[in-house]
């Protein structure tokens, strides 16, 4: 689940993660009271206006904008709010901008004795261990700093069992070139960030810039942060945090209805059984030629309701060919799926334009192919995976 940047913020506050302060509105009438409260809060003269998207860039594409008094804070307001913002990592329509939020200026006005730094905090796959990668070439996009001087960018891996040593924070706030009261401000920074990380359940979490004050405060005045979907349960106040304009519809669809959906951009859609067994078909569809539509896992209860909702699923995709269903019965009886497959079918009759392709095995899978045959039905029963090869290939000819 991705995060606002203000919703970030206010975890990494709860952690004690200093932060660039500030209040969100959608409603540009409230833009008064909640800068007037801002300034008295903060004693801030100049506002920051950020557009809150679910993607970053956003200053490039003119989403985050500072006003030095009131007449810019309207009107950079007024404009930010409701605009359809495009940055680098947005499509070419780019995202509609339903919130802002309204920051104070931690760049103090006039004064350039400031430094930006880039600091996430991710999981390495390769070593199975939470890493924090940081680099003194903040502000700017760590993607090209990466690409064309990787020397910059420094890694610390951290040992699951002992978690950020303190000497581990020290050679972070060190190899960033700190001293004296700023040194001890990152050392407790990255402390707190670490915390933040592993206490809300975060995959990611990225603060680009950090900056440090001409005073030597270290503030995160960005927040990219992704909480892994695995942990939402063990979270009761996360259930407000997922923003499902900023999500795919459809996946957003299936996950109310308990399946394991995925957008992909093939033409073959897939309702499959066990996680294992839908990567095995899509490697079947690629063999056949065609491409994966979609990822879905129906799980262990492959009834007629949820056949029909996956196949609605499946079928608002309108690159979608064929679809195949793959089952295998092992808890499930595969006649009961065959019930529910073509039960699911007749109900449906209408928004079906492609052909259906069926493959189950396992226990009764006889007796289902049977029920499947029998129904008189434009569904194609495959009894082996050449056969369901050879039924791609030639939807796709
Ligand atoms: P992004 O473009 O989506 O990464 O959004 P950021 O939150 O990182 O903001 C973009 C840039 O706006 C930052 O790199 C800063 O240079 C600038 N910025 C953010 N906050 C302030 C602020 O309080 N004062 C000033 N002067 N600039 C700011
Ligand atoms: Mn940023």
């Amino acid at each position: 689940m991705n995060l606002h940047e203000y919703q970030a913020k206010e975890l990494l506050n709860n952690h004690g993660v200093p932060i660039q302060r500030g209040y969100t509105l959608s409603d540009i009438k409230d833009l008064d009271y909640i800068s007037n409260k801002l300034s008295t809060e903060t004693g801030t003269k100049f506002f920051v206006v950020k557009a809150q998207i679910h993607a970053g860039g956003r200053g490039k594409g003119g989403g985050v904008k500072v006003a030095k008094n009131a007449d810019e804070l309207k009107s950079y307001s007024s404009s930010i709010l409701g605009m359809m913002l495009k940055t680098p990592q947005t499509s070419k329509e780019g995202k509609l901008v339903n919130k802002i939020l309204i920051a104070e200026d931690v760049y103090y006005p006039g004064e350039s004795n400031h430094e930006e730094f880039y600091i996430s905090i991710l999981l390495n796959r390769s070593s199975s261990r939470v890493m924090i990668m940081y680099s003194t070439e903040g502000g700017v996009d760590i993607e090209s700093v990466a690409e064309n001087t990787p020397n910059l960018i420094f890694y610390e891996e951290i040992n699951p069992s002992i978690g950020l040593m303190p000497n581990q924070a020290r050679k972070v706030a060190f190899n960033l070139g700190l001293s004296g009261v700023s040194l001890k401000n990152m050392i407790k920074f990255i402390s707190s960030l670490y915390d933040a990380y592993i206490k809300t359940d975060a995959s990611l979490l990225e603060i680009n810039p950090v900056l440090k004050t001409s005073d030597n405060k270290i503030i995160a005045v960005d927040s990219k942060m992704v909480i892994d979907d695995n942990s939402i349960f063990r979270h009761n106040s996360y259930a407000d945090l997922r923003d499902e304009s900023e999500e795919n519809p459809v996946e957003t669809a299936a996950r109310s209805v308990g399946l394991n959906y995925v957008d992909l951009d093939g033409n073959i859609g897939c309702m499959v059984n066990g996680a294992g067994l839908a990567m095995a078909t899509m490697d079947l569809i690629k063999q056949s030629g065609g491409e994966p539509a979609n990822f879905l896992d129906v799980g262990g209860t492959a009834d007629a309701d949820r056949v029909e909702v996956a196949f609605e699923l499946i079928l608002q995709d309108p690159k979608v060919k064929a679809v195949l269903v793959n089952i295998f019965g092992g808890i499930v009886r595969c006649d009961r799926v065959a019930k529910g497959i073509v039960q699911a079918y007749k109900n449906m009759k209408d928004q079906i334009k492609v052909p259906i392709i069926v493959r189950l095995e396992g226990t009764n899978s006889k007796e289902a192919k049977k029920i499947i045959d029998a129904s008189g039905l434009q569904i194609f029963s495959a009894s082996s995976f050449s056969n369901v090869t050879d039924r791609i290939k030639e939807v796709l000819k």
